[in-house]
Formats: structure tokens, C-alpha cells, sequence
């Protein structure tokens, strides 16, 4: 077992204290991880104010891990002390069943284990990555690629592979109209990936001073939803909505936007049920759908991508005493457009 100084919050929208826990001792499979950077995804927000049901507390949030190898089990073989790596959104899965076997731990049929927020198998509670210190299994380790910073990869841990699985999923590519929802975390590396694929890039969202930075990460256009017009102009023209918008969204609207065929998928998780009107999606052929971040072999393919094409989260480094005030900033959507976390401040 060791020791580690952590963020945690004891109950549901309580402030962040600083407080200690134990980490397990080193198994043989385990590598322990000396954590450099903790993004902060919207996903945090949800779970430390308890919007979802079932929070365990106190909790450590934290699943955009960036750090350096600094102990491996006898059996490790992938990684080394000294590498760069990266740990996401989940921590174990069964490893046998159809899922797993096919790298997509995050729909195990036994349940994946989450890096917070969740009980490990053996039935103890795990913390996330604002924290100095991670022992994880190698499984669910990531190479940082060279080239890249550990403050800007850490953000791909979720929000990038959380939007490059979709898009890479429904082909998003040369000939298709893609449209992201909502220019928050998610959304503006979305953008990037679905440019990289080579799509067409329309940027849909609320606040009109975001259309040079959406232009800059690579749309194509940019659209006010806030505009009775654009819902006219965009009427049956994407292939593809990945929804990216942390809050309930007015389903209809955003279905009237896709083709024959067209689908939304929804990343957003917000706590409110969603309706819609079944017509919406009979008359043109359309479909909903859903998608839970991306499995351990795809996280790493998107890494790499993301280092060939020069893909880079747009990031403000805050201290560790500064996460409160972090999360009512992205309640006001007030984050240009991840904050990381360094946990050298802790
Ligand atoms: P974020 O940085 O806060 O961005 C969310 C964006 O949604 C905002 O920037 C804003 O975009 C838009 N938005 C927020 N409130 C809105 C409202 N009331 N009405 C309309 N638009 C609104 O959050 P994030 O970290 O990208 O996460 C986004 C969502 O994805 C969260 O619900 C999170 O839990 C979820 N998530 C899901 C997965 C998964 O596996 N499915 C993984 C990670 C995160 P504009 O200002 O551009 O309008
Ligand atoms: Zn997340």
C-alpha cells in the first residue's frame, strides 16, 4: 500500500478537499504512475454534484491522466519506468468476454471498473487522477506518443477518444457532412478529428464568439443554434450530429438537420430523459444513437492519430486550489476549452 495526497469532495457539491488515501501495493501486472496532469471533464462536474444516481463519496474525479512510470509489476511487459503514459476513463474489465476480446472494454458484459466513482472487483472504491499517484493494471495503460506534452494529451483520454470512436464509427470521412453540437471540452476536439478524417466540419453552437476559434480548428462553417434561421438553413444536410451538449437538447430540432439515413449520436450525458417525436425519424430513415468513450486498443490508435495530424486540445493549466472555481467556470461554459489540472500544485 502507499500513500497519496488527493483531491476528494466527502458529498455530492461539496468543495474539494485536499486529503490522503492508500493506494494498492504493486500487483504483478500493476504499474504505478506518477500523475502529472488531471484534466477536467464535464463528466466530473455530473459526478461530484451527483447529477447521476449512485455516487460514491468521498470521491477522487479525474479520468484525462497524464504521468510517468515510476514502479511495474514482475509480469508487466508493456511498459518501463520512465515511459510516458495515460490512463482514462476506466481502470479494469473481465478481459474474457466478447467485448473485451474484441478491445471494447467499456462494454463489458461484467462491468467495466471506472478509474472513479465505482467499485473495483475485488469491491474496494477507486479514486481518480486528481491525485499524485495511480496504480493501475497494464491493460488499461497508454503510451503518450513522443512528440506530444503530457498537460495537452491529457484531455485525450476521454474527450478524444470519447469523440474520435463515434467518428471514426459512423464514417465520418471525404463525401460526409458532419456537424458537432456544442464547442465545449468534447466538441472542439471533435472538431479536429472529424477535420483530420477529411468530412465536411459544421460547428453548431450557442455562443456567437466562438465562430474564429471553430474556423480555426478546422470547420467549415459555424452556426448559432441560439438562430430561428439556422435551424431553416441546415434542414436535412448532415450525414452526421455528434452531440457533444452536456445539457437536454430539443431532439426534433436536431433531427430535422440530418439526411435520409442520418444519424445523431449522443455522447452528451446529461441526467434529464430525452423526447422525441417518432415521426422525426420514420419519415427520413434516421437514427439515435449513443456511444461510451472507446475501448483501450482504439485509445491508443487515437493517440497516435492525433500525434500524425497535429491534433492538440486547446488548454488552460490551473492549481490544484483553483478546481472549484474551475467547475462553475464550465457550468457558465467560461473554458477556452479543457482545464488541466497540475498536480505538481497539490
Ligand atoms: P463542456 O466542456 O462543459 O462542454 C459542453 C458544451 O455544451 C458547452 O461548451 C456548450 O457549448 C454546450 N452547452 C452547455 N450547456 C448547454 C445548454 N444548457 N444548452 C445548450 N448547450 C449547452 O463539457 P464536456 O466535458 O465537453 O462534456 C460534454 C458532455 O459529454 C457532458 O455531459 C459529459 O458528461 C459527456 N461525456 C460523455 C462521454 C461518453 O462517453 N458518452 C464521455 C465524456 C463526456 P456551446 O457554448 O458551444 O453551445
Ligand atoms: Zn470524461
Amino acid at each position: 500500500m502507499c500513500k497519496t495526497y488527493v483531491l476528494s469532495v466527502p458529498a455530492a457539491k461539496a468543495p474539494f478537499e485536499k486529503t490522503i488515501i492508500e493506494r494498492r501495493a504493486l500487483r504483478p501486472y500493476d504499474v504505478s504512475i506518477a500523475i502529472k496532469f488531471s484534466g477536467i471533464c464535464h463528466s466530473d462536474i455530473h459526478s461530484a454534484h451527483g447529477d447521476w444516481a449512485g455516487g460514491i463519496f468521498p470521491m477522487v474525479p479525474g479520468h484525462e491522466i497524464t504521468g510517468i512510470v515510476t514502479e511495474v509489476g514482475e509480469k508487466v511487459s508493456k511498459f518501463a519506468v520512465g515511459d510516458r503514459v495515460g490512463v482514462g476513463c476506466y481502470v479494469d474489465s473481465c478481459g474474457e468476454c466478447e467485448y473485451c476480446f474484441r478491445g471494447e472494454e467499456q462494454y463489458c458484459s461484467k462491468g467495466h471498473v471506472a478509474t472513479y466513482n465505482s467499485l473495483d472487483y475485488d469491491g474496494n472504491p477507486t479514486y481518480g487522477g486528481y491525485s499524485q499517484k495511480i496504480v493501475v493494471t497494464e491493460r488499461f495503460v497508454v503510451h503518450i506518443p513522443d512528440p506530444m506534452e503530457l498537460d495537452v494529451a491529457s484531455p485525450l483520454l476521454c474527450a478524444g477518444i470519447t469523440t474520435y470512436s463515434p467518428l471514426k464509427r459512423w464514417n465520418a470521412g471525404p463525401g460526409k457532412r458532419v456537424a458537432i453540437l456544442g464547442m465545449g471540452g468534447l466538441g472542439h476536439v471533435a472538431i479536429q478529428f472529424a477535420r483530420a478524417m477529411g468530412a465536411e466540419v459544421t460547428v453548431l453552437s450557442r455562443a456567437g464568439d466562438k465562430k474564429q476559434e471553430a474556423l480555426g480548428f478546422g470547420a467549415d462553417e459555424y452556426f448559432s443554434t441560439l438562430d430561428p434561421d439556422t435551424f431553416k438553413k441546415l434542414a436535412g444536410r448532415f450525414d452526421l450530429i455528434l452531440n457533444t451538449v452536456s445539457a437536454a437538447i430539443e431532439v426534433d430540432l436536431y433531427l430535422s438537420l440530418l439526411r435520409v439515413d442520418g444519424t445523431l449520436v449522443n455522447v452528451g450525458a446529461p441526467a434529464e430523459p430525452s423526447q422525441y417525436q417518432v415521426f422525426s425519424i420514420i419519415m427520413s430513415r434516421r437514427s439515435i444513437a449513443g456511444s461510451l468513450v472507446g475501448g483501450l486498443p482504439e485509445t491508443q490508435e487515437m493517440l497516435d492519430f492525433a500525434a500524425e495530424h497535429g491534433i492538440v486540445p486547446q488548454i488552460e493549466v490551473i492549481r490544484a486550489d483553483q478546481v472549484d472555481e474551475a467547475y462553475d467556470r464550465i457550468l457558465r461554459s467560461d473554458v477556452r476549452y479543457r482545464f488541466v489540472i497540475d498536480i505538481s500544485t497539490l
